[in-house]
Parts: C-alpha cells; structure tokens; sequence
C-alpha cells in the first residue's frame, strides 16, 4: 500500500486502464468492469469524490476501488487534472478516499513491482542490469524495514523522499528483468536484522562510518577505501568563501577559538586526507556533518586552502553523507564485472543476501 503523490493536494484525477480488465468497486458497490479506452473522472467534492464516465455522472463516493482482474500485466493509466500532471502508469489496484480535503490515491501493489517503480527513480534509466540489481535488492530491504512506517495513516509507504520515490511502472523493462532476478532478496546484517539500506552519490573515495554520521554504530555501515569512485561526475567539489564568513561561522556557532592564531591558522588550512568527523582546534570539535549542513556542502570530505588575502576555498571529494553504497561507484563496478552481491559485500560489511521468506521463518523461531 503505496500513497501517491504524497505531497500534492490532489483535486481531480482521469483514470483509465493501460492493460488488464478492472473491476470499479465504490462505497461497495459494483459500478463497472472495464478493460480497454473506458476512463473514469474523479473530482473532489466536500468531503467525497464525485465519479464521471463519458460525460455521464455515475455518483459520489467515499471510498473508490479499482481492482486489477487476473492479470498480473494489469495497469492504470492516472492524469492529474488539478494540480496539472504528466500521466503516469501504476501497476495493479488503486484506491481512492479522501483526506484532509484531497482524494488521497493509493497503489496496492507487490513488494516487487514497487521495488522496480524505486529501481528507476533511483538509478535512472541508463545503466546496466547488475547494477540495477544492486538498487533493486537495497530497495525492497528499505521497503520491508518500513513497512508500517505510515501504518497509522492507512497505508505502508508514501511515494516521496521521507520513503523511497516512487513513480509507478518502470519505463526501461530491463529493470523489471533486473528485479526478477533478485526475487524475494534482501540485505541483512550478522544478526539477521534487516540493515538500513543507505547509499549516496559519490564517496570521493572513502564511504563513511554510521557513527560520525548518525552517532549511532552499526556492525554494516564502517568506512571503506572506495577506488571506484575517483574520477567520476561527482567525485570532486569546490566552493570559494569570504574568510571572514566562515571564520564568523566558525566563532559564531561553535564557539571557536578564531583570535586564537594557531586554531585559525587550522581553520584556514583544514586538510582530509582520510575521513574526518571533526575539526578541532584547543579542545573544541566542530562536527563536519553541521558544517556541511549549515553551509550546504556536497560533503564532509573537504580540505580548506587561502585563496588570497579574503578568501578560502573548500576542496571537496563526494557527494552525500557517504554511507553504504557509492552509486557511481557500484556503476562502475558493475561496468568492470563485478556481479550484485560482490557490489553489496564491498560497501556494506559483514552482510548475507537472503530471501526474505527465510528471514521470517528464523524471526519466528
Ligand atoms: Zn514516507
């Protein structure tokens, strides 16, 4: 149970049938069953959702089923009127009611077909099938994680950053093909738990452990020398700034020592050639992970040089908080050979692929 388009305030919506015969279901009661051109409009209207086919008004409802008859090919086609949106393809039954004045539109769709719809938003549409694999096994891992992250809305998942975005049916086939053959497989660490599947867009070398970023330890997220990410769109970063901004950001929010003339002499030539979770200067430590956040930097991965009398400029490798998977690095892994579970057992540690059916059964005992 996916909600789409979480964040929009959803007025009216055209849904028709892409393929498959579908059976209409409102309030209870049978409306329709429909395969081929039939499309339906549905308007928010006080509280209910006023239903239109071929310019007939066939009611007002609450609730909204399209239900997908036997086919596991069958597929909604929905136009957002208002707000204006592109069509988009979303595989199996749709649900719609409302929600704090909008049709609140629900996917009820399989882990599998789900995970293919985050393959692609997450991967893009121009890659290779092993690494489709990789994105495919670490999203349906974040999906049985979060399961009931919403469960208290009515539904599983939304379909937006907060859990995975989700944009319906892939449009390259070769990562559904790419999802079959990772079937049912999840990422677990040495205690059987599911891992948080996190991954980011380039380590500049070197992932991240899960306690300098998040504080908390885990026995799967621990710093790697990562090769495979050098020299790739976003291995490398740059940004110029006024010395005295970031020494007043500096003094101003963590208390730094700036008069102190070796502590800015650190501030002004801060080097990383590993990781670093700190610069510290006379017993004060400023988090990296605050520094990136507060002024907005690709990553904590940066060295600091003077650039002349008024200015510093950042040198950065990577891009995000560098934990678990490099996507441009597993991409290039998978150019050079290297199969799904050879990309999974280098960024993450300590880690075993199995079914998630079997998960459940050592859960139980
Ligand atoms: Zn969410």
């Amino acid at each position: 149970m996916v909600r789409m388009y979480t964040h929009l305030k959803v007025l009216s919506a055209n849904i028709s049938i892409n393929t498959g015969t579908y059976k209409v279901i409102a309030d209870g009661n049978f409306i329709s069953e429909s395969a081929g051109e039939l499309a339906y409009k549905l308007i928010y209207k006080n509280d209910s959702i006023e239903v239109i086919s071929s310019d007939k008004k066939i009611g007002i409802y609450k609730y909204i089923k399209f239900i997908a008859e036997n086919n596991p090919a069958a597929e909604l086609k929905i136009k957002l009127i208002n707000p204006d949106r592109k069509p988009r393809v979303y595989p199996q039954n749709m649900i719609f009611s409302t929600f704090e004045s909008t049709i609140k539109i629900i996917n009820d769709v399989e882990v599998d077909r789900y995970v293919a719809g985050v393959t692609e938003a997450e991967a893009g549409s121009r890659s290779n099938q092993e690494f489709y694999k990789v994105q495919a096994v670490l999203a349906r891992t974040f999906a049985l994680a979060h399961i009931n992250k919403h469960v208290l809305e009515g539904f599983s998942l939304c379909d937006q950053v907060h859990c995975q975005v989700y944009y319906g049916k892939p449009r390259d086939a070769s990562i559904t093909t790419a999802v079959e053959a990772t079937k049912g497989q999840v990422v677990v660490d040495d205690g059987l738990n599911l891992i948080i599947a996190a991954f980011h867009s380039n380590s500049g070398g070197q992932t991240a452990n899960s306690e300098d970023v998040w504080g908390a330890k885990t026995t799967y997220l621990k710093s790697v020398t990562d090769s495979f990410s050098v020299k790739m769109p976003n291995s490398n970063w740059q940004r110029k700034m006024l010395t005295e901004d970031w020494l007043t950001y500096l003094r101003l929010k963590h208390g730094y020592p700036t008069t102190d003339p070796l502590a800015r002499d650190i501030a002004l030539n801060f080097k990383q050639n590993e990781r670093k979770t700190y610069l510290e200067a006379s017993n004060i430590k400023v988090p990296l992970k605050f520094v990136r956040q507060d002024l907005q930097l690709k990553s904590t991965f940066f060295s600091i040089k003077p650039l002349n009398n008024d200015s510093v400029l950042f040198m950065g490798r990577g891009y995000g908080h560098g934990l678990g998977m490099c996507q441009e690095g597993a991409m290039r892994m998978s150019k050079q050979g290297y199969s799904y579970e050879q990309i999974l057992h280098f960024y993450y540690k300590d880690i075993q692929i199995i079914d998630m059916k079997k998960l459940s059964f050592f859960k139980d005992e």
